[in-house]
């Protein structure tokens, strides 16, 4: 459990008596820890790769090394991909902010996932994945469109089918899957067949910056951000986030997110027409 924290006050009565308020801050001083190591992991994460160029910009200027057109151009090149490094963590800082301001305004346009699910896998399989996965999709027929912003569940895609390509074992399939949940829910899920996550690490995965492997995710290029994001776009879409995983089998990521109403629909597809 957590540390509980009380804030006494006191206050003087005439005849000498008092009122001994006891005020339970055990929630406010836990989310006020958590936003200043917030501040301090994020500028950990920016002052290394800066660092770096810094360093690096210093050795160029010196004429001896500089001057050596096979060292400025390596240099050039880890340069290159530390800035990218910052980038990529300054603009998930950013979604990150953006969707929480959002927090409390429940998104609503009709967002049909199959459509994203193509979207996202022609992206992705141009860029990231080099490590030779095949994407295979599974979809149940007719299902329903999910009431969400259609920015924010892309990006959500985008993440957990990164999450499987960076982890998954080359080589092996990703599989991706659209079916009606309980209700009116509807089920998306994305399995791959990679190292897997411990059961201890599963609780924290959804934190920021927080990561089984540091090393090994500071090497596939991820900023420790990406289901941070992911949590976040769920709750602001009333939705659950389940991650299961077996250790030397691989991690499936399944979403649940309501279906849009019919009158939802009917909005999209008006707007569609003008
Ligand atoms: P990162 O940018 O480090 O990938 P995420 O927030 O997306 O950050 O994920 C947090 C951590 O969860 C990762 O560093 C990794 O250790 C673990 N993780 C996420 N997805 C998977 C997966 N599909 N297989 C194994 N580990 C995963």
């Amino acid at each position: 459990g957590r540390e509980q924290r009380w804030e006494m006050r006191v206050s003087p009565l005439a005849g000498g008596r008092r009122i001994v308020h006891l005020i339970d801050r055990t929630s406010s001083h836990a989310a006020e820890k958590m936003r200043v190591d917030f501040v301090a992991n994020a500028s950990h994460e920016l002052r290394t790769p800066l660092a770096a160029i810094l360093g690096f910009i210093e050795t160029l200027g010196d004429d001896k090394a500089g001057g050596d057109k096979e060292v400025r151009e390596r240099f050039l090149k880890v340069m290159d991909g530390e800035a990218r490094r910052m980038q990529r963590l300054v603009e998930d800082l950013m979604s990150l902010s953006r969707i929480e301001a959002e927090k409390y305004r429940v998104p609503d346009a009709a967002v049909d996932l199959a459509m994203l699910i193509d979207e996202v896998h022609g992206v992705l399989h141009d860029g990231p994945n080099k490590r030779g996965h095949d994407i295979v999709v599974a979809l149940e027929d007719e299902v329903p469109f999910v009431a969400g912003d259609r920015i924010q569940l892309s990006q959500l895609m985008h993440n957990i089918v990164g999450n499987a390509m960076k982890y998954g074992r080359p080589g092996t399939p990703i599989t991706i899957k659209l079916k009606r949940g309980q209700g009116t829910m509807v089920k998306l899920s994305v399995a791959d067949e990679g190292e897997g996550i411990p059961a201890e690490h599963l609780p924290r995965l959804t934190e920021r910056f927080y990561r089984v492997d540091s090393g090994r995710s500071r090497a596939m290029g991820g900023t420790g951000l990406g289901l941070a994001i992911v949590k976040h776009i769920v709750e602001r879409h009333r939705g659950r986030l389940d991650i299961a995983s077996t250790v030397g089998k691989g991690t499936t990521v399944t979403i649940a997110l309501p279906a849009a109403s019919p009158a939802t629909k009917e909005k999209a597809a008006l707007s569609e027409q003008t």
